[in-house]
Order: C-alpha cells, then sequence, then structure tokens
C-alpha cells in the first residue's frame, strides 16, 4: 500500500514568511516541515469501501453508508458527525450522521486536546494537488487570505489558526474512505483540511443532484470520546473541499464566475465551529434569492461577500472569544 507523506513545498514556506512579516499581528506558530503528522488508518476491508460507501448508496440511504464506515473507524475513535454544504440555489443543508442521540447534535473543539495536533492552535494544511480548477483558477493565496481574514476577526485573539503547509500528496481523508474519490488513508486530527477541488461527480455522491448545485463542502469528524464532558462531541477531523463543475474566479478581479474567496469564507466559518444562519426568501419578479440578515453563514451563495458580517462575528465569538478557557 502506498502510505501517503506529507511533503510541504518550498512556496509553502515563503507563504509563511511572507504571512508573519504582513498579515499577522499575534505572534503565531509556524509548523516545521512535516510536522503535522497524519495518522494512518488502516482497517480491514477500507479498500473494499472505496467507492462502496455513499456512493453504492446513490444518496438514497447516506446514513445506512456512513454508519457502517463509522462502526469500521471505531478502533480509531472518530466517527462522521455531520456535513455542511453550500450551494447556488440556496438549498444548503446540514446532515448530521452520528448516532449519539439528540443530545449530540454539535460539536467543537477542545483546547489542548491531547489526540489533536494544534494544542492550543487550529492549524490549516492545503493539498496541493488539487489546487488548479478547471476554470483555470489556483485557490492557494485566496485560501490564504481567507483564513487571514478570520483569523483576524478581533474578539478571538486566543485563537491562531497558523499555516502547516502545502501538502505534496493527496490529503482528504473523508473523500477517500467515505467515496472512493481518492485522498489518504489517515487524517489530521484537529487541522483544518481543505482537501482539493473535487470532480462533479463526488458531489453527485454527497447528495442527489449535488454536483450541479453544491459548491463546497465541509466535513465534520468527532471523536467518539467526550472527554472535557460538555456532552459535545469533540472535534478530531475538519475537511473542506470544493466542485470543479463551476467556473471558479476572483469575481471582484474578473466580474465573472463564482467568487472562490466568497464560498471558502463560508467553508472556514464552519470549520471553526459556526452552523448555518439566516432566511431565505424569493423575490417572485425577477426570482432572485435573498438570505436577512445577509452573511457568510447564509446556507446559499449570493453573489460576492468577502465580509465577516456583523451575525457571523457574533457566531464566531460566541464559539472562540473564551478560548482556551472554555
Ligand atoms: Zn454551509
Amino acid at each position: 500500500m502506498k502510505k501517503p507523506k506529507l511533503l510541504l513545498l518550498a512556496a509553502a514556506a515563503l507563504l509563511v514568511a511572507c504571512q508573519s512579516e504582513d498579515v499577522n499581528e499575534n505572534p503565531t506558530a509556524t509548523y516545521a516541515l512535516g510536522e503535522l503528522k497524519m495518522v494512518e488508518v488502516d482497517i480491514p476491508g477500507v479498500d473494499g469501501l472505496k467507492g462502496n460507501g455513499f456512493q453504492a448508496s446513490k444518496g438514497k440511504n447516506l446514513k445506512g453508508a456512513a454508519t457502517q464506515i463509522n462502526q469500521m473507524l471505531e478502533p480509531y475513535g472518530v466517527q462522521l458527525e455531520k456535513m455542511e454544504y453550500y450551494s447556488i440555489d440556496g438549498a444548503g443543508k446540514t446532515v448530521f450522521f452520528s448516532d449519539r442521540g439528540n443530545k449530540q447534535l454539535s460539536s467543537d473543539y477542545v483546547p489542548n486536546d491531547p489526540r489533536n495536533l494544534g494544542g492550543l492552535a487550529v492549524p490549516y494544511l492545503i493539498d496541493g494537488t488539487q489546487l488548479n480548477t478547471a476554470s483555470g483558477f489556483n485557490t492557494l493565496q485566496p485560501i490564504v487570505d481567507v483564513m487571514d481574514t478570520w483569523a483576524n476577526v478581533t474578539c478571538s485573539s486566543g485563537l491562531d489558526i497558523p499555516f502547516g503547509g502545502v501538502s505534496g500528496a493527496d490529503i482528504g481523508f473523508v473523500s477517500n474512505v467515505f467515496f472512493g474519490f481518492g485522498g489518504s488513508n489517515g487524517f489530521f486530527p484537529g487541522v483544518i483540511v481543505h482537501a482539493g477541488t473535487l470532480p462533479k461527480a463526488f458531489f453527485d455522491a454527497i447528495a442527489p443532484g449535488g454536483g450541479n448545485g453544491i459548491l463546497g463542502v465541509t466535513f465534520t469528524l468527532t471523536w467518539t470520546d467526550d472527554i472535557n464532558g460538555d456532552g459535545k462531541g469533540d472535534v478530531a477531523i475538519k475537511e473542506i473541499y470544493y466542485n470543479d463543475a463551476f467556473n471558479w474566479q476572483d469575481r471582484v478581479a474578473t466580474g465573472t464566475g463564482i467568487d472562490f474567496q466568497t464560498v471558502a469564507l463560508h467553508e472556514v466559518g464552519h470549520a471553526l465551529s459556526q452552523a448555518h444562519f439566516g432566511k431565505l426568501s424569493r423575490t417572485e419578479a425577477n426570482g432572485k434569492l435573498h438570505f436577512s440578515p445577509r452573511a457568510l453563514m447564509n446556507a446559499g451563495y449570493t453573489g460576492v461577500n468577502r465580509v465577516v458580517e456583523k451575525t457571523d462575528q457574533a457566531g464566531h465569538c460566541s464559539n472562540w472569544s473564551n478560548w482556551p478557557n472554555n
């Protein structure tokens, strides 16, 4: 079996250097090459599951398929809790898979969780093998910019979101184990992984017809053990994927396509524990969608929005302003 290794590119080191000069106001830990080690998963039958997980269910019995795979992951102490997807048509949704009962339909990071890699920080990694979209857009710098936007929200000064680098190997645990779309036989606990831009078929496997409407998705896996006993799932894995079926652009610059940063800001909101927010309405006359209040965390895309709006900030601050003392 091929064991994916985390290879960090020189470009990543340069980016980290730029970041600490230009953007960072807080002293931020950066990571030495290869410091964020992947937890390898080698479960009997994992290869057999590839392509047979959600795909085999053709969107009809996602939960059944997920439950089976969750059972196989038990020895590693992790389970798929939920997927949150963001759509072009306002039909974004949160789907829960955890069978822990209604009490634990939410999750949060545990400060200094010994099972996670970041300590008091929440580092991020970028899959370097799927950075370029079919529309010719490179997602690397926009992702770094988006992480900085969230890191610079002032109420969360105790939270560091350091850049862990760009992986030279295909990373993405959920895409591999649950869907058979490639990725890694392992995961980076407590790290936000931008796991790449994947083909439309991956999003069709997530939800019926999903490839046509889903722009991006964030998966959350939690530790099966609630070590701080707060009744919430403890975050183990956060992975973000983007749908290559769309015309990704820097819309502020080009005036066309879907604004990548807007979508990435939304997904990172989920990775930092925020849920969807806002009420959807449609203007009959022109068929246009509106959310009120308009926010990054609305469940659908309504054009460029690179601003952490009031409600986004309130949600973020309620999660992070007391960190790490919560
Ligand atoms: Zn969403």
